[in-house]
């Protein structure tokens, strides 16, 4: 590969088996890399502690081989890589740009409903009220001193003040490009770091595409909206924005995201059926 050349990556998460929606994102990575003289690796955002399942890792691997997809090493593990999560965290900590947050989903939720804004984030989850921002230093030292469960919370408006600006992203489509504003705002004080790991599926990607040089990001629409958070991030760390590319997402005949838990076929499922990896492929509109 020549020097400078394009570095794209296919990053699934292993609590289920791949399925077309997934096929079509690491078919459409691997085509766009060879087509820009790059190529595509593999990173397995496996930091869930209950739904990764290392079994899950290695069907992966296979089903992607089927299909005729194979990635250079290293692949890169999330799971293996907690420190470095945990350093980055503690980077925002130390500039007062993350607080811990001790709040149950439950009190978030009733919270959010007595509030008569009620405002969502673009997953549709509640936007947190900011209860534990304004937490007094020895509450909040006497919480974690006593081992309380607490996600760590990204204060919106201090990063939204301390990140260097311009907060904007290309996006590619084709030979196309377009610099798109990023709002991280409407995420709110989102969580960075989840109870049961040093980091979220927001702080990690950061982390993770910075370190494997990743330059073109290839993803479904459903994660748009989180790019604006990923560019807000990476600004606050000094990190390179990667161009960005949100593929249409593949829907099953009732018009819903494919997923395993609805149901959605899965490759292994459509293998042992009989269909081929060149049906598959040509099903998806790759030739
Ligand atoms: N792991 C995510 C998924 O399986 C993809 C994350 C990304 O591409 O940024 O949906």
């Amino acid at each position: 590969m020549r020097p400078g050349a394009p570095i794209l990556r296919f990053a699934p998460s292993p609590n289920g088996r791949v399925h077309l929606g997934h096929a079509y994102s690491a078919l459409l990575n691997a085509e766009l890399a060879q087509r820009m003289g790059g190529l595509c690796r593999l990173r397995i955002e496996d930091i869930d502690p209950i739904r990764s399942k290392p079994e899950l890792v290695e069907a992966i691997v296979t089903d992607l081989a089927w299909l005729g997809l194979t990635y250079p090493e290293p692949v890169r593990h999330q799971s293996r890589h907690l420190d470095s999560y945990r350093a980055t965290l503690q980077c925002l900590i130390n500039r007062g740009l993350a607080y811990p947050c001790f709040c149950s989903r439950g009190q978030i939720r009733a919270r959010a409903a007595a509030s008569s804004e009620n405002t969502h984030d673009p997953d549709g989850a509640p936007l947190y009220p900011g209860t534990c921002r304004g937490l007094d230093p020895a509450s909040r030292s006497e919480g974690l001193a006593r081992g309380e469960p607490h996600t760590w919370r990204l204060d919106m408006e201090a990063a939204l003040r301390c990140a260097v600006e311009p907060l904007v992203y290309d996006a590619f489509d084709g030979a196309d490009m377009r610099r798109v504003a990023a709002d991280p705002a409407r995420w709110g004080d989102a969580v960075i770091a989840r109870r049961d790991v040093p980091t979220s599926y927001h702080l990690s990607v950061v982390r993770d595409d910075a370190e494997q040089g990743i330059t073109h990001i290839v993803r479904g629409r459903d994660l748009e909206a989180a790019t604006d958070l990923h560019v807000l991030l990476q600004r606050l760390l000094g990190l390179p924005t990667p161009r960005y590319h949100h593929h249409a997402l593949i829907l099953d005949p009732d018009g819903d995201k494919l997923a395993k838990s609805r149901g959605s076929q899965s490759l292994a499922d459509l293998r042992q059926a009989g269909v081929t990896p060149e049906e598959i492929r040509a099903r998806l509109g790759f030739a």
